[in-house]
């Protein structure tokens, strides 16, 4: 959680609880507009475009601020398309990077206007029409570095194996694509800025190399998203003006003055550290060691129960309190309904406000309903200062709508 958001929503916090019912996710309007802007100033004027991946947060207020804001998006299917046109997007504002993709998504990519990247070479052949500028996605096979979160490269299924890159352009070439594009991420969650701005360069540098070897000109050169944010106090946040610094100098070392204009697709950085879960202690137990239960679970939040994710925890007005070490639990009929284990805190006690940090970005938005467990709402501290609901909490009537009686 940023320091400036932690500064201007604690004060609100004993009346916003009162107000709305937690659980809720609350996000930082002018932090994420902020962030977004620094970026683009990072890259300047030199050619650059920021497409903000949906999927990472994706509530129409959020993507409205956005919009206004400059940035373009990130959709990866035909209701990320809608959610993006909801907001007024046009064409060129959108790219749409899918894998395994569905005929019917593709069209509608299409007919959206998108910068579209082709995963995979076969379903490019078997499309009846190409857009006008194409693009594949490298495999992280033919790149150097493999990451956790996208799985060992060998077994990625992601993209276009490097060694096939030739042949995949020249084919869109031969059945009259126009322009070209290239794609390439292998990285999730990096906290490291050059390792991360070495990952983007080496698209860049495989982009010359097959755009040289095919005979063809890049329009631009998408390096993805994946960058990290800090999670753990003692976490180093990315140093972004060095990495657009880098992409930027291997742009001009490949490709020379001018070359492609350079796409990121990022998520996670834009938004995951304004926002967070407010939720309340409504069970303390002693089961061999010490819990908190919480009101909220993992229907508002997957990511420590998924990947083991670590999201910071704090107790806003539980200062002074002698520390110990709790589990922090959800109320779902799973024993991976955990926030955090053996977490160092200040003794929390029933009716505490609790904050799990962090939630901005893969939070609501990967959130589901097993066992009855609704989504919470989500608010937003507008740039002013106000706070408004943009999503309410889910409701019976919400699980009981795609039901059809018949028996
Ligand atoms: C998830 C994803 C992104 C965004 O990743 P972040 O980690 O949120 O920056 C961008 N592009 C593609 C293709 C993705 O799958």
């Amino acid at each position: 959680m940023s320091a400036e958001f932690a500064e201007r929503l604690l004060p609100l916090l004993p009346e916003l609880v009162a107000s709305y019912q937690t659980p809720f996710h609350i996000y930082d309007a002018r932090g994420i507009v902020a962030t977004h802007e620094a970026m683009a100033r990072a890259f300047g004027a030199a050619g650059h475009r920021q497409y903000f991946a949906v999927k990472a947060l994706p509530n129409p207020n959020v993507l409205a601020l956005l919009r206004a804001a400059g940035s373009g998006f990130d959709c990866s299917s035909a209701v990320e398309l809608r959610l993006a046109l909801a907001v007024g997007a046009q064409p060129g504002d959108i790219v749409f990077t899918s894998n395994n993709t569905a005929l019917p998504e593709y069209r509608a990519a299409l007919a959206a206007g998108a910068l579209i990247t082709f995963d995979d070479r076969s379903f490019a052949k078997k499309v009846d029409e190409l857009p006008e500028t194409v693009a594949f996605r490298i495999s992280p096979t033919g790149l150097a570095d493999g990451c956790a979160l996208m799985g060992s490269a060998a077994h990625s299924k992601f993209g276009v194996p490097a060694h096939e890159l030739a042949g995949a352009y020249a084919e869109a070439r031969a059945r009259g694509a126009r322009r070209f594009g290239i794609h390439g991420m292998t990285l999730a969650n990096e906290l490291d800025t050059g390792r991360a701005a070495r990952a983007a360069a080496e698209v860049i540098r495989l982009g010359a190399r097959v755009a040289e070897a095919v005979g063809i000109e890049l329009a631009y050169v998408n390096v993805g998203g994946g960058l990290g944010i800090p999670y753990r106090e003692d976490d180093k946040p990315i140093d972004f003006i060095a990495y657009a610094e880098e992409i930027l100098a291997a742009r001009e070392e490949h490709f020379g003055p001018g070359g492609p204009r350079i796409l990121t697709e990022i998520g996670r950085y834009v938004t995951g550290p304004h926002g967070v879960l407010v939720t309340r202690v409504i069970n303390r137990c002693r089961k061999g060691h010490e819990i908190a239960g919480l009101d909220a679970s993992m229907s508002a939040l997957m990511r420590p129960a998924l990947y083991g994710a670590y999201h910071h925890i704090s107790l806003p007005f539980a200062g002074g309190r002698p520390a110990g070490r709790f589990d922090v639990v959800g109320a779902l009929c799973e024993n991976l309904d955990k926030f955090a284990i053996d977490r160092e805190l200040p003794e929390p006690r029933d009716g505490d406000i609790v904050l799990i940090h962090d939630t901005g970005a893969h939070g609501h938005a990967m959130g589901f309903t097993y066992n009855g467990r609704l989504r919470p709402a989500e608010l937003m501290l507008t740039d002013g200062g106000d706070v408004v609901e943009i999503r309410r909490a889910e409701t019976y009537d919400d699980y009981m709508a795609t039901v059809r009686w018949g028996a």
